[in-house]
């Protein structure tokens, strides 16, 4: 067993990073899912010298063999009930957002969608609307290009900053947004060794009134689909249009909704939505998710893909 918590104490002898730091931290505190077992370290950093800091953490820990887990909001993630070994770099307390010349929106890497959202709102800039209600952090829906009302993050994307993890050293560099090289829930950091640390975004002049109103729109919609109704992470799988339905009707056509594995359940009104009712462990979602994607395969053919993460099994 590494000893995760001296190698952490050893590391910060002599560094003065504001922030909080937590042993055996459950991380259903820090999921949407509401469940997940401790890590053996959880930190959340802040302060502007988040991004050297972290830097640092992630490669002298790898350099102890100890891995290193980076969160957002825990929005797209199942952790296993016996939690994640190593370290857990919260993002969380690096969250600021400005406006820049020209409708351009700068956002910290742990700073909600949701706070981004109502900053550009405010400033009467146009172009985040669609992502209003959407859980998790910015960094996070930059890594996944979350998508939704049939716009991308990468549709108003402009460049990111990222702790490049790749050498020896941690290298701050700036990736401009090339459109070729995202796509339908994929980003170029998914396969990059990278800390994401920030994102700019390009917006257009737009009214008060028709930006809250849209909005709220978005919102209501999220509302009335059961969004907010118990503990998700959202769809469980990607769409795919090649199956010429989303994976939510093909799941429903099944009368698949409802199907359950202890507190784990496909939620009664919609096909692509796993709920937690209760007391859920990881490995009941992932063993009810496996299910699901086994009798749409053997009844269908059909391979669904996973949007979600299992983390820690
Ligand atoms: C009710 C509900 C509705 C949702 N609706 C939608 C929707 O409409 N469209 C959609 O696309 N998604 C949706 N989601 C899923 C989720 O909100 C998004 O995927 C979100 O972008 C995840 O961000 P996060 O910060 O929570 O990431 P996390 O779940 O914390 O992490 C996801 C991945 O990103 C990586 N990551 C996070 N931050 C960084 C960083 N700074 N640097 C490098 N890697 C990082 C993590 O290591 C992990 O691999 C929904 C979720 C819920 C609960």
């Amino acid at each position: 067993m590494l000893n995760v918590a001296g190698f952490y104490k050893n590391f910060n002898r002599g560094r003065s990073v504001p922030g909080v730091f937590r042993l055996g931290e459950p991380m259903s505190a820090h999921t949407t899912f509401k469940t997940g077992g401790p890590a053996d370290v959880w930190v959340r950093p802040e302060g502007g010298d988040f991004p050297e800091y972290s830097g640092e953490l992630i490669l002298s820990a790898r350099n102890e063999g100890i891995p290193v887990f980076i969160l957002g909001g825990g929005a797209n993630i199942v952790v296993a009930e016996t939690g994640i070994r190593g370290i857990v770099l919260d993002t969380g307390g690096y969250n600021a957002v400005h406006g820049e010349p020209g409708g351009i929106v700068a956002v910290q890497a742990g700073a909600s969608v949701d706070d981004a959202v109502r900053y550009a709102a405010s400033v009467e800039l146009s172009g985040l609307e669609f992502l209003a209600g959407m859980p998790g952090s910015l960094g996070g829906a930059v890594w996944m290009n979350a998508r939704c009302y049939e716009k991308s993050v990468s549709d108003v994307l402009v460049d990111t900053e990222v702790i490049d993890l790749g050498g020896q050293f941690p290298l701050r560099t700036v990736v401009p947004c090339l459109q070729r090289d995202f796509g339908y829930k994929k980003s170029p950091f998914q396969n990059r060794d990278a800390l994401i640390v920030g994102s700019r975004f390009a917006l257009k002049k737009g009214t008060a009134e028709k930006i809250a109103g849209e909005m709220e729109e978005h919102r209501l919609d999220r509302e009335e689909k059961g969004h907010y109704r118990f503990p998700s992470a959202g769809s469980v799988f990607k769409n795919n249009r090649k199956f010429g339905r989303p994976a939510g009707k093909i799941i429903d056509e099944l009368g698949l909704c409802g199907l359950a594995v202890g507190d784990a359940q496909v939620a009664p009104w919609h096909g692509n939505i796993i709920i937690n009712r209760g007391k859920a462990a990881g490995s009941e979602i992932k063993a009810l998710a496996e299910l699901v994607a086994g009798k749409v395969r053997s009844r269908l053919g059909l391979e669904l893909e996973y949007e979600i993460l299992f983390i820690g099994f």
